[in-house]
């Protein structure tokens, strides 16, 4: 895609608000709404509008449509140069569900564009009246300019844990008016490495799809990095007892939708494991910390010595692995899930997943765990014996694995399944702490 920079023009009834948006296509449509709403603070903008080349209107509700937004845009844009004219800027129409209330401020016309001479912070016409346009102005031009932020527009909340690498926080981002997970990992290496895990980085931001946690932004600050992600309000899987198998059956949905969507990007994610699938009352079921980063992965396994639990006997072996590894971590995963606790019994985890290469031995040398007679359907065995085969090739392939009877019966889009079940283990929680 274009990665030239634009002018996007949002039509509101205050008048209109543009904002250059140095980076097109690093913008996302949630950050384009928070953004709307900025200016459009009473309004309960879910979409917006832009129009064809024949007036029409085209709604715009997902990063998909975005794209296709941007896209004719472009085109148009080319045409306007080609005829030797300044391409218009690209003009939104947010669709409210309220319209703002008493803000008079009749045919404003706010103009960031990056020339000095038209200042967003010059060019409002009424320091009084507008005041909170001016502020959002800046604000917006922040937030679409590369959607990044930074350590100061964070508040930290509480911890949320701590893993191998790091520790997670609740935090909120004042700009962007979210809340955020944030991992903070000290790493100590020189700024060369630093620059090369950023822009190792930088593939998240192209990471869209409704299985993968959305990644916000990272930052080196001192000798630690954090890397800012969407907050999963019912945490990860490891702290889940047994899952029944009609909820766990659409959780594997997503999982293997994730995965694939990953693998089609040419990405492992090298540590499939219950600490790293997420959930949140609304009943979506999220992968994080997937290796995109060689370097990062790198740096931190200097730190922390160890094996983890959940991998492939291959990898255990030290031999080559791809994309069979990720399915064996899948079946181990699940069969942990269904049954509360880890499948290969000698092997007690305590804290974290990591752990001495001998003790790992077992899953290298050993037939695979089975399960309990009578106790699983028999697709779902069926599944996890598939994934948890020991020569990789003998598992099932991407395609195979969203086939597969387990995952195909459970392929039905119900959420609520899997958001009663998260809201009533929270109060559950809730009701056990006492609170
Ligand atoms: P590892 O370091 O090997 O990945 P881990 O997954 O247990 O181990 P972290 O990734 O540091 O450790 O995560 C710690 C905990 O923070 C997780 O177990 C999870 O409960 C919580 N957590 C992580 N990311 C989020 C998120 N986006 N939303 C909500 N909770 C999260
Ligand atoms: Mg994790």
């Amino acid at each position: 895609m274009d990665t030239e920079g634009i002018v996007i023009r949002i039509k509101t009834p205050a008048g209109d608000m543009d904002s250059a948006v140095d980076c097109p296509s690093l913008l996302n449509f949630n950050d384009l709404l928070v953004a709307i709403r900025d200016v459009m603070p009473e309004a309960t903008v879910t979409a917006f509008e832009y129009e064809d080349e024949v007036g029409d209107r085209i709604t715009v509700r997902s990063d998909e449509e975005l794209k296709a937004m941007l896209s004719y845009y472009y085109n148009t844009m080319n045409e306007q140069r080609m005829n030797g004219l300044l391409p218009d800027p690209l003009q939104i129409f947010p669709r409210a569900g309220k319209t703002p209330g008493n803000r008079n401020i009749h045919g404003l016309k706010v103009n960031t564009r990056p020339n000095p001479a038209n200042d967003c912070t010059q060019a409002v016409p009424d320091s009084m009246a507008n005041n909170s346009l001016k502020k959002s102005s800046a604000e917006l031009k922040r937030i679409l300019t590369n959607g990044q932020i930074s350590a100061q527009d964070i508040n930290y909340q509480e911890q949320l844990g701590h893993g191998n690498g790091g520790t997670v926080y609740k935090a909120y981002h004042v700009l962007g008016k979210r809340v955020l997970a944030v991992k903070v990992i000290p790493l100590d290496i020189t700024v060369e490495l630093q620059k090369q895990i950023m822009s190792e980085l930088e593939i998240l931001y192209k990471c869209d799809s409704p299985y993968i946690i959305t990644f916000f932004s990272a930052f080196f600050v001192e000798n630690r990095i954090s890397i800012c992600t969407e907050f999963m309000d019912g945490g990860s899987l490891d702290v889940y007892k047994r899952i029944p198998e009609h909820v766990l059956g659409r959780i594997a949905v997503a999982v293997v939708k994730g995965l694939t969507y990953l693998w089609s990007l040419k990405i492992l994610h090298r540590d499939v494991k219950p600490s790293n699938m997420l959930v949140n009352t609304r009943g979506q079921v999220k992968l994080c910390d997937f290796g995109v980063s060689t370097q990062l992965v790198n740096s931190i396994a200097k730190t922390y010595v160890g094996t983890n639990a959940y991998m492939a006997p291959e990898r255990i072996s030290g031999e080559q692995y791809g994309i069979h590894a990720d399915v064996w971590s899948v079946g181990i995963s699940f069969m942990e899930l269904a049954l509360g606790m880890f499948p290969y019994p000698q092997i007690q985890k305590n804290q974290g997943s990591l752990m001495p290469l001998q003790l790992l031995q077992c899953i290298v040398d050993e037939d695979p765990p089975v399960f309990p007679v009578g106790q699983f359907s028999e697709k779902f065995v069926h599944f996890i014996t598939q994934c948890m085969r020991r020569q990789p090739k003998e598992r099932p392939a991407p395609n195979d694995l969203m086939e597969h009877s387990f995952i195909t019966q459970f392929n039905d889009g119900n959420a609520e399944v899997v958001s009663m079940w998260v809201c009533r283990c929270l109060e559950e929680r809730r009701a056990q702490q006492g609170l």
